[in-house]
């Protein structure tokens, strides 16, 4: 059996182009690019069929198999040689059945989407993988390609950084100077990667990196480039396979580019079109207060949209003021029937804290979604017998100073903006027996 998928404009012109060719916008129109399949092929085979094929992969040892977004190839990437796939075994996270959170929350089926147990500690490398292989596919076809760039908020970066490195491939990195967690900056040093620390934003970055890669030898690895979408899209995919091929109530997923959302309901789509499962999930966006463009356009039913100046936020990976995917986000929501609802600093880190309580290790983004269910569970929007899935994007791993910073206040001066409502600080005692015996007896009496 033999798939194909192309670029074709979103704004329907019809336009159609390569994946392996080096463009981002519609030459005709201006329009972004999605990768679009050939539905009607992968139609011959059935639900069922399909379905059989994706558990005999699963955790599969045969290279590249054992990626949970290889092991949907023909759904993701279908034409491109065995040997240019550059996978670090990406995908096939954890769904943590957070049920002790639920209760305490108020919906007690709740699963937590680990993405960041992944080779570079987030989702990114869902469809760094995919755009990193293209390329190693284009430069075995003699395209002329110098390097690949991306602006980032910390995660594209380490992303890129790490999979060029391992195909041997030049990676440039243009990142907003102190605005990135200490371990975002340390990945991309390390994999070897041309790292440019600028005074701006993430979006001043954007602009700069889109004007770079008017260079065709340059070739753009930011979100814009919908082939990362590609293997973002097999998160929607994993989580109703990991449902036992069921359908969750709400999704919930935080947002910044909006790319991710995008990509969610792109995979949960192809799903329903290939007969796979009947009904839709909600979708819940989820963003900080300080960075909310998609939360103040929900607002207005979508009709306006105005970019805005993030403010600095906890949630560094999303503090982007002009999304490039807001087109394709709106679309994915209005077909989810969907919501956006927003974290302020302080909701965000006693989200992410309590979460911890229950056995998580989450990143602030993710604090950023926990937050906004618990909204949604409040307001009545999100029902107790609903079954919930939260996308945690990144590991708590990459944000030690946010943990320390919440728990250690009385050391370190209180992280802006937040009471920590949940802060364990370690206790410093003189190393003695009794005194050690007598702060566990009050600490145990105090829980009990
Ligand atoms: C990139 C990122 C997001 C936001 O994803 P978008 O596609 O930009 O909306 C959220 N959380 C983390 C940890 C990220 O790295
Ligand atoms: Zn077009």
């Amino acid at each position: 059996m033999s798939y194909h998928s192309w670029l074709e404009c979103v704004r329907g012109c019809g336009r159609r182009y390569s994946i392996y060719d080096v463009i981002y916008r519609c030459e005709d129109c201006g329009g972004l690019l999605d990768v679009t399949h050939d539905v009607d092929a992968l139609r011959e085979h059935t639900a069922a069929e399909w379905v059989t094929l994706f558990e005999a992969r699963t955790h599969s040892h045969a290279w590249f198999h054992g990626s949970g977004v290889w092991a949907k190839k023909e759904w993701v990437c279908p034409e491109i040689a065995a040997e240019n796939v550059v996978s670090m075994a990406e995908g096939n996270t954890h769904l943590f059945p957070a049920f002790r959170l639920g209760r305490e929350i108020g919906v007690p089926e709740l699963w937590v989407k680990l993405c960041g147990n992944s080779h570079t500690g987030s989702f990114k490398d869902l469809g760094m993988t995919v755009l990193v292989s293209v390329v190693k596919q284009m430069l075995a076809d003699g395209k002329p390609i110098r390097a690949v760039a991306c602006a980032s908020t910390g995660d594209t970066s380490a992303a890129l950084a790490a999979y060029a490195a391992a195909a041997g491939i030049p990676a440039v990195i243009l990142l907003p100077k102190g605005k990135i967690s200490t371990a975002q900056l340390a990945q991309p040093i390390a994999n070897g990667a041309l790292v440019l620390a600028l005074d701006a934003d993430f979006d001043g970055c954007m602009r700069i990196v889109q004007q770079l890669t008017h260079d065709p030898t340059i070739y753009l690895a930011n979100s814009m480039n919908s082939l990362r979408i590609e293997g973002q899209k097999t998160v929607g995919i994993e989580i109703v396979q990991q449902l036992g091929w069921e359908v969750p109530d709400w999704v919930i997923i935080p947002a910044g580019n909006l790319g991710n959302v995008s990509a969610l309901g792109k995979g949960l789509l192809l799903l329903r079109d290939l007969g796979i499962i009947q009904k839709l999930p909600r979708i819940a966006c989820a963003q900080a207060a300080h960075a909310n463009p998609l939360y103040r356009s929900f607002q207005t039913g979508f009709t306006q949209y105005t970019p805005i100046q993030a403010q600095k936020t906890l949630a560094s990976a999303i503090q982007i003021g002009d999304p490039v995917s807001y087109e394709r986000a709106v679309k994915t929501l209005r077909a989810f029937d969907g919501v956006v609802e927003q974290a302020t600093e302080d909701e965000l880190a006693n989200a992410a804290a309590r979460a911890d309580r229950t056995g998580l290790y989450t990143c602030p983004h993710t604090g950023v979604a926990l937050a906004a269910l618990e909204k949604l569970v409040t307001r009545g929007e999100i029902k107790a017998s609903d079954r919930v899935v939260v996308i945690s994007t990144a590991h708590g791993l990459k944000f030690t100073d946010f943990k320390v910073g919440y728990h250690d206040h009385e050391a370190r001066g209180a992280l802006e903006g937040v009471e920590a409502r949940y802060a364990n600080p370690p206790l410093v005692l003189p190393a003695e027996y009794e005194a050690v015996s007598a702060a566990i007896d009050r600490t145990l009496a105090k829980k009990g």
